[in-house]
């Protein structure tokens, strides 16, 4: 079978783009009573930015902590809030910082349409029904977040993505400007993110000329950031992040993403440092990837915490191994078909302790 593709349809993109962002929700505001959600990284509480977002008389501004990654608990409870500030469907929502808030976004939006709890539509092609108009405005470079089909979600039994054509954003502005503040280390994991996305799509099993057209440009664009410091880095790091999500939609990624949902799952580490520590164990499976990703980090000057897993319980470990192992296309886009007979639970396991 051969995927049919939603892509965004609407893209802003440039430096100061975000002063445009109130006519693209104009569109959306078709009489008087219409309003907006504005979903938005608390981060930006007091700076800059809380003063440019083009709020309107009736819309709400929903701030949103990701000091822990989305939960569907969290999710819940932001999209009761939403109903509670207006009984109406809002005619848009907006979601305005890192991959977190992204998909905090894409959560209501879809949440505020469908009954029930966020928990029911972990997986694939649960929603029934479409979403609230939704944009992303990102604000951090790197998951790729603002293009792809899902909005990963930690539950009580699972951390799994809200994953439907329905969860694909309606409009991406693009705007470098509102990255200038990102702290030196997210910079580094988040970019890093996007750079293994290149390196899983480009050396999987999955890969074809689709995925490898925008992940080769991707890695191209991320050595132009990371290795030759360009001027033009906020820009091209936007753009890299975009590029590799589309070619992972169309792909997949691997290892070194498996068994980031392990650690994360049992210990909360964040997306973007989670695929630094698991990649830095992967030299047999990602060589040449590992090698550079080394010589980034040295030259960034950026450190990835080592020790997570020492004093892990025995339970703990089995979790993180069943977490990783479970996610089978991850598994096979890397080592084939044949990779249960390669990434075994001692091999897992071996690759945990290094950790
Ligand atoms: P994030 O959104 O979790 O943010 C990391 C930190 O950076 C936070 O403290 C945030 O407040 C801060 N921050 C964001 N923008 C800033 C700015 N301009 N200035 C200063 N600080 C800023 O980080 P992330 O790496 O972008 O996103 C990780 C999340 O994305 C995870 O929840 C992960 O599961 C998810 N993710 C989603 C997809 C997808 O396709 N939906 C893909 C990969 C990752
Ligand atoms: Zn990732």
């Amino acid at each position: 079978m051969f995927r049919n593709f939603k892509l965004v349809p609407k893209i802003l993109f440039g430096r100061g783009c975000f002063a445009q962002l109130d006519e693209v929700v104009g569109g959306r505001r078709k009489s008087g009573e219409d309003w907006a959600v504005f979903v938005v990284d608390d981060v930006f509480k007091g700076k800059d930015l809380e003063k440019r977002i083009p709020l309107h008389d009736n819309d709400f501004l929903l701030w949103v902590n990701v000091a822990d990654e989305p939960k569907t608990g969290y999710v819940d409870k932001l999209t009761l809030e939403a109903k509670n500030f207006n009984a109406a469907f809002p005619c848009a929502v907006i979601g305005i910082g890192g991959g977190s808030a992204m998909d905090l976004a894409k959560s209501v939006s879809l949440m505020l349409t469908n009954e029930g709890s966020s928990t029911e539509y972990q997986g694939w092609d649960l929603i029934k029904n479409p979403a609230v108009w939704h944009a992303a405005v990102p604000t951090l470079s790197g998951t790729g977040a603002e293009v792809s089909r899902t909005a990963v979600l930690t539950g009580p039994e699972k951390k799994l993505g809200l994953n439907s054509d329905y969860t694909v954003f309606d409009q991406v502005v693009l705007d470098p400007e509102l990255t200038k503040d990102v702290p030196k280390e997210q910079h580094f994991y988040t970019g890093m993110d996007c750079y293994i996305h290149c390196i899983e799509s480009l050396q999987g099993t999955y890969i074809n000329e689709f995925s490898k057209a925008y992940g080769e440009k991707s890695l191209d664009l991320c050595r132009q950031v990371f290795v030759d410091n360009h001027p033009d880095s906020a820009d091209k790091l936007m753009m890299a992040s975009f590029f590799g999500g589309m070619s992972i939609a169309y792909s997949q990624v691997g290892a070194c993403h498996a068994l980031s949902y392990g650690l994360s799952y049992v210990l909360g580490t964040h997306h973007g440092v989670g695929c630094c520590i698991t990649f830095d164990t992967l030299d047999e499976y990602y060589p040449d990837g590992v090698k550079e990703f080394r010589a980034i980090m040295n030259k960034t000057g950026v450190d990835i915490p080592r020790g997570l897993t020492k004093d892990l319980t025995g339970d703990q470990m089995e979790t993180m191994i069943r977490v990783a192992l479970g996610l089978d296309p991850l598994w096979e886009n890397c080592l084939g078909k044949d990779w249960k007979n390669i990434m075994t639970r001692d091999k897992a396991r071996s690759l945990f302790e290094k950790m």
